[in-house]
């Protein structure tokens, strides 16, 4: 079987439909599994909700997608977050508010623990440290787990002496599961945040036991029209030039 794993869409279609694109030029896959935050910050929430919909998928809840549906407080949110979290719900239709309600925090599949945060923290923490995430394989019983929220590509390896080591998840590059646990971050679909504006995802081939990181361009300039034109804050549009 061959998966696409994506993360962090955050309502941004053309990265979106850039990455459904590039899956189809590497051969397609039999499935789309997503790390939660489909909505939230980027300018078409409810296109990519249907687009997210029309695939055979798996979906865990982002912090995003709760706090559009009024389930998650935005307190601890930025303001520039909060606002386009406003909005976000404002763009929602029944329809899409029962989706988002209906993700679980986590799921399984096959050999991978699926959540957006960590394992610990499902909706919250962020997993950028070998501490942190050396912590967190308590948390799962998999081999192997996929996270989101961080936006940045990062493979954390649990070693059979229980050390825990990190290592950036380059463009290219081919990730062989073997008998190490591991904590992987395929980057960020709609707000990439290493510094590199290209959307990012992965694709997992159970049989080859490979998990591949893919970087692709897409019309960042179409994009941010749209949030200038629905008054999303400068902030938000601003950043997806340079991937921060
Ligand atoms: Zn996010």
């Amino acid at each position: 079987m061959r998966c696409a794993v994506v993360a962090d869409i955050h309502a941004n279609l053309a990265a979106f439909t850039a990455v459904l694109d590039d899956v189809e030029r590497r051969g397609g896959v039999d499935e789309l599994w997503c790390l939660g935050d489909v909505v939230g910050y980027g300018p078409d929430p409810h296109s990519c909700i249907g687009l997210l919909r029309g695939f055979n998928h798996l979906c865990v809840a982002g912090n995003h997608d709760w706090a559009a549906i009024g389930r998650l407080s935005t307190s601890d949110f930025n303001p520039y977050a909060a606002a386009a979290c406003r909005w976000t719900g404002q763009q929602l239709n029944p329809d899409d508010v029962a989706y988002l309600d209906r993700l679980p925090l986590v799921t399984h599949k096959g050999d991978f623990t699926l959540v957006h945060g960590s394992p610990r923290e499902p909706i919250r923490e962020y997993l950028l440290s070998p501490g942190s995430a050396g912590e967190n394989f308590a948390f799962f019983s998999s081999p192997f787990c996929l996270v989101g929220h961080s936006h940045v590509p990062l493979v954390f390896e649990y070693s059979q002496t229980g050390t825990c080591s990190v290592s950036e998840f380059l463009d290219g590059s081919v990730l062989e599961l073997g008998e190490n646990r591991m904590i992987i971050n395929p980057g960020g679909v709609g707000q990439p945040r290493d510094g590199d504006p290209r959307a990012g995802y992965a694709i997992y081939d159970s049989e080859a036991r490979l998990v591949s990181h893919y970087r692709v361009p897409y019309d960042i300039g179409a994009t941010q029209a749209k949030m200038v034109d629905y008054g999303l804050p400068m902030p938000l549009v601003n950043r997806l030039s340079y991937g921060i």
